[in-house]
């Protein structure tokens, strides 16, 4: 009778991630060969088992044992810990076996149950700093030669992959992990988060947040696991955090700025695909900085001046610490809320700001949009708003879609347009909505096919709500009232878009919305559908 070799992976250390495969793996067996203090540490599970546990050096005498036990006609389970075929024995005794010219056919049966490797377990108890591309590199030089062990930190450093190092340092290899620290050096920043894990759950666990520069200071041993952040990977409240791809952006409102699901696959978010015929900025070093950029340049002033009195010491946001690397800094700027005229400064501003490699989109709303690589969205701040441009984040926010009250004649509304900006431009909605305002019964800037329009006429202002400003079955606002006096109109229009704000569904279109609630501000909804039943094409198509 043949016997059988079961190559188990036992995972990090306690029973709780230990696999029910390799826990029957082990009842199933007559013979448990592994380390010493790999035994211990499943001892429950053994139960009155023959147990041949040897030192860590004779890895290849275990190996040869269990064949030769299975050989016999005994199930033997030979164990490592974390997974078998990471840096285990299940490579070991496929070396072995082929030695002796075994066959997968005629020889002894082998099974090799996986187990959760150190990579993994590691990981989970740091938050989630693998997530991306990422590799493992053993600094033991036993069996590697280092400068093999060398060219491939390089090379991961290189290519951004976030790394586990396994076997970091012994009593006698201590220099291992110094040398992978300069070479890690060269390519990543010295913020580069860093986790060390001891013992992961085992008794003695122990997690460390460190970063790249500062790891070498604290404990390292036999049984640490040094997780390296890629150039993306940040911390936030006591966890390292790897996110999903490169396609963070910000904007003025924000530091991180995910994409939605749905914005995920579109062709702007991925400029750097092997896809992208026109390359609108290049391919090397997408990933984030560390600069949380302020409401408004006059919120952005105070904060500092702030922070030089000692008023204010680290912003409640500032959990969040990146590293200082290039990320896409999305802002959308315009001559003003009335004035519709660049002047050749600006010009020059932004074709200076934009560069080669940057992007500049003309909008529907009177806007640029700017897309700029860059470390420093502060500074861009500074130079936009010093050429007097205003500036308006980008994505679902509020935008303030003026007329240019004929050239600035008829300009009595002009103030209130101004105000609507001040107070309302730039705030975080659901969706996107636009606010038309127009200075005249002529509307020719089309106020009243925004979602929410103000035209101004004789002294007072018209309301209209919900016009849908796209499709087939696009159509313009509701007039919801005539007349409203010009001191009130900042306060009724900051309340319709308040009641949007907390009640609407996310990416909720203010139509949808006003559709749906029949009701906002006592302002009433009006069902005017047509009766012919339009068929709604899906975009692309
Ligand atoms: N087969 C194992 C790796 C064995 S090499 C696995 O897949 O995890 C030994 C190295 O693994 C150690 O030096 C350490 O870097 C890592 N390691 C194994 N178990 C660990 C644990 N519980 N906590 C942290 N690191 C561990």
């Amino acid at each position: 009778m043949k016997g059988k070799l079961l190559v188990i992976g036992f995972g990090p250390g306690d029973e709780k991630h230990i696999t029910g495969r390799a826990k029957e793996a082990i009842q199933e067996s007559d013979i448990i060969i592994g380390y010493k203090t790999y035994v211990d540490l499943i001892k429950g599970l053994i139960g009155g088992k023959q147990i041949i546990s040897t030192g860590m050096t004779e890895e290849v005498s275990r190996a040869q044992e269990a064949v030769k036990q299975a050989e016999l006609g005994y199930t033997v389970a030979v164990i490592s810990s974390g997974d078998a075929g990471v840096y285990g024995m299940a490579g070991l005794v496929y070396e072995v076996l082929i030695e002796k010219g075994w066959k997968k056919a005629s020889g002894v049966e082998v099974e090799v149950i996986p187990g959760i490797s150190a990579i993994n377990s590691c990981a989970a108890l740091l938050g989630a700093p693998v997530m991306h591309d990422a590799c493992t590199i053993s600094l033991s030089d036993h069996l590697t030669p280092w400068n093999l062990i060398e060219k491939r930190i390089e090379a991961a450093a290189q290519a951004d992959f976030v790394i586990a190092l396994y076997n970091p340092k012994s009593g006698r290899r201590t220099r291992q992990i110094v040398e992978a620290q300069k070479i890690l050096l060269k390519y990543r920043s010295p913020d580069t988060p860093v986790g060390l894990v001891k013992s992961a759950y085992r008794d003695s666990q122990n997690v460390v947040l460190t970063n790249l520069q500062d790891m070498l200071e604290h404990e390292i041993g036999m049984l640490t696991t040094v997780i390296i952040g890629n150039s993306s990977t940040f911390f936030y409240d006591g966890l390292i955090i790897t996110p999903r791809g490169y396609q963070r952006k910000y904007t003025l409102n924000h530091a991180i700025q995910p994409l939605k699901p749905h914005q995920r696959l579109q062709k702007e978010a991925e400029p750097w695909s092997l896809e992208q015929t026109e390359d609108v900025l290049p391919s090397k070093n997408k990933s984030v900085t560390a600069i949380a950029v302020k409401e408004s340049p006059r919120a952005l002033a105070e904060e500092a001046l702030q922070m030089i009195l000692g008023e204010i010491q680290v912003h409640s946001s500032d959990q969040v610490v990146k590293q200082d690397f290039q990320s896409i800094f999305e802002i959308a700027v315009s001559p003003g809320v009335a004035n519709k005229k660049f002047t050749a400064k600006q010009m020059m501003t932004l074709s200076e700001i934009v560069g080669e490699e940057g992007s500049m989109e003309y909008t529907q709303d009177h806007f640029m949009k700017l897309q700029i690589l860059t470390t420093q969205p502060d500074d861009i701040v500074e130079k936009l708003t010093s050429t007097n441009f205003l500036i308006a984040p980008v994505g679902d926010v509020l935008t303030v879609k003026a007329c240019d009250f004929c050239d600035g004649e008829k300009k009595d509304s002009i103030p209130f347009a101004k105000e609507l900006h001040e107070r309302l431009g730039g705030m975080e909605l659901p969706k996107e909505l636009k606010l038309g305002v127009n200075g005249c019964g002529m509307a020719c800037y089309g106020a009243v096919k925004e979602d929410i329009g103000l035209v101004y006429r004789k002294g007072a202002f018209d309301l209209f709500l919900g016009a849908k400003t796209a499709g087939r079955t696009a159509h313009p606002g509701q007039i919801v009232a005539e007349g409203i006096a010009p001191d009130e109109i900042v306060e009724v229009v900051e309340r319709i878009v308040q009641e949007y704000k907390q009640k609407a569904y996310p990416n909720e279109r203010f139509y949808k919305f006003f559709k749906r609630v029949k009701q906002v501000q006592g302002f009433m909804h009006q069902d005017i559908t047509p009766n012919i039943k339009i068929e709604v094409p899906i975009c692309g198509e």
